[in-house]
């Protein structure tokens, strides 16, 4: 039993130095992620409205093609209007002029749309390309800092986790899931020690018979108000 609290308070000393060494970082890998996110953002966007602008153009592209059929169809119309032997013949021609007429009008008007369209796009474009290169730029600075803060830190973060792993695998797995569902819980300490009778990671008094029992090291303790486990200052002696 000895053996389990020491091993429990040893993972907990180890993480306390790789917590020290991750808050050095700050808000970096925080600030990247963010970064990093908004360009992707940005870039997705462009590329819908590269899109939108593609399709267009092709839309537009068949328009004239269309249009240029209907105005072949307009010519032939005309001419057999001058052979018209009477005047049903002649109105089914006139209609048949209006109605491709009108079809050709409305292409043209919508082949204007799609110009402007396409301008409106270049131009959003545009003006979204600088507010990229300054994220871009932001990113590449905020990843060169935060490589720097883990480059130096890096020999001494590699040692850490390689003894932390090791002190895990003598951890019993029930105690070591409960270690980590109450190191994520209280962001960070999951082991504390009583100091002047109070459990030094909530500060609430930890009544003296149950001090007494914690000193014996026999049993896990947690404290009632803050959940966290409680060793005594010998298991702490200990390791230091
Ligand atoms: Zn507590």
């Amino acid at each position: 039993m000895l053996n389990r609290l020491k091993t429990l308070y040893q993972l907990q000393f180890i993480d306390d130095q790789l917590d020290v060494l991750e808050e050095l970082r700050g808000d970096l890998p925080n600030t990247v992620k963010d970064l990093e996110s908004k360009i992707t953002e940005m870039k997705e966007d462009i590329q819908s409205k590269e899109k939108q602008q593609k399709e267009s153009v092709e839309k537009k592209e068949s328009n004239e093609k269309e249009m240029e059929r209907l105005l072949e169809n307009q010519k032939r119309f005309k001419a057999q209007l001058y052979q018209v032997r009477n005047n049903k013949e002649y109105d089914a021609l006139t209609k048949e002029i209006d109605h491709t007429e009108e079809q050709i009008t409305k292409m043209e008007a919508e082949n204007d749309d799609l110009v402007n369209l396409n301008k409106s796009l270049s131009q959003q474009i545009e003006e979204s390309l600088p507010a990229l290169d300054e994220l871009q730029k932001g990113l590449k600075e905020k990843e060169a800092d935060l490589k720097e803060i883990i480059k130096a830190n890096e020999r001494e973060e590699l040692k850490l986790q390689a003894e932390r792993k090791k002190i895990e695998g003598q951890v019993k797995k029930a105690d070591v899931s409960v270690y980590m569902r109450i190191r994520k819980a209280k962001k960070g300490k999951a082991v504390v020690t009583i100091k002047r009778s109070a459990c030094s990671g909530c500060h609430n008094i930890v009544p003296s018979q149950r001090q007494l029992e914690i000193r014996r090291n026999n049993k896990l303790f947690f404290c009632e108000y803050c959940g966290r486990i409680l060793v005594s200052q010998e298991i702490a002696d200990s390791q230091e």
